[in-house]
């Protein structure tokens, strides 16, 4: 098994997360990527109101129903508490013993690598892949790079200058997400009045 790990705090998914898993699902044959949604992302708790995870992760589930190869994850929630990728990978190391696990990060995340909790663990145990995002720096691999060390790769996508920040914006403007985020994901948004009544 050729198992992607692509966490996030997906609030809320968009079409920047899915373009994401499936190119690098094709890229590099693998047989799942599973989106992890973070039930208490650490680097975001206290610099604004994250939705309940509940709600993320039904978003989650809305917007790959139906997409081949690509799962949502409840790990991280169901776990409770910070989300720390160390324990998630760490996690699915001992669930599935003969996997090989891929963690995908845009280029936005490489820059605060050094702060993850554990990292030498999540080094050990996953090839890092990179795709590209309008507005973080070109990574560069190999030694002298910020990713010295690590096993990784990079996978090329179309330039999507997508953000939830900008589409939680939306919503508080009721500008719409329509085609930015699938419309199954649009209907949870409104059935449950998410983002509506930030600012
Ligand atoms: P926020 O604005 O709240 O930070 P976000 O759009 O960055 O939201 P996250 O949940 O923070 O979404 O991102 C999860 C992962 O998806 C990260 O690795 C991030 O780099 C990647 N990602 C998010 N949007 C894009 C995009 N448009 N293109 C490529 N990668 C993306
Ligand atoms: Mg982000």
């Amino acid at each position: 098994m050729r198992i992607g790990v692509f966490g996030g705090t997906f609030d809320p998914i968009h079409v920047g997360h899915l373009v994401a898993a499936v190119n690098v699902r094709y890229a590099l044959a693998l047989d799942s990527v599973l989106l992890v949604v973070a039930n208490e992302p650490w680097q975001k708790v206290g610099e604004r109101a994250v939705t309940p995870a509940r709600d993320r992760l039904a978003l989650v589930e809305a917007a790959v129903d139906g997409v081949d190869g690509v799962e949502a994850s409840s790990l991280e929630v169901d776990r409770g508490g910070v989300s720390y990728t160390a324990d998630t990978v760490e996690q699915l190391v001992a669930a599935h013993q003969d996997a090989e696990l891929f963690l995908v990060v845009g280029a936005d995340v490489v820059g605060g690598l050094a702060s993850w909790e554990r990292l030498e663990t999540v080094r050990t145990a996953v090839t890092l892949v990179v795709v590209n995002r309008p507005g973080a720096p070109t990574v560069e691999l190999g030694e002298g790079g910020p990713l010295a060390g690590w096993r990784a790769v990079s996978i090329e996508m179309p330039a999507l200058e997508i953000s939830s920040t900008e589409l939680r914006e939306r919503v508080v403007d009721g500008r719409p997400l329509d085609f930015l985020v699938p419309d199954a994901a649009i209907r949870v948004i409104a059935e449950r009045g998410l983002y509506a009544q930030e600012r």
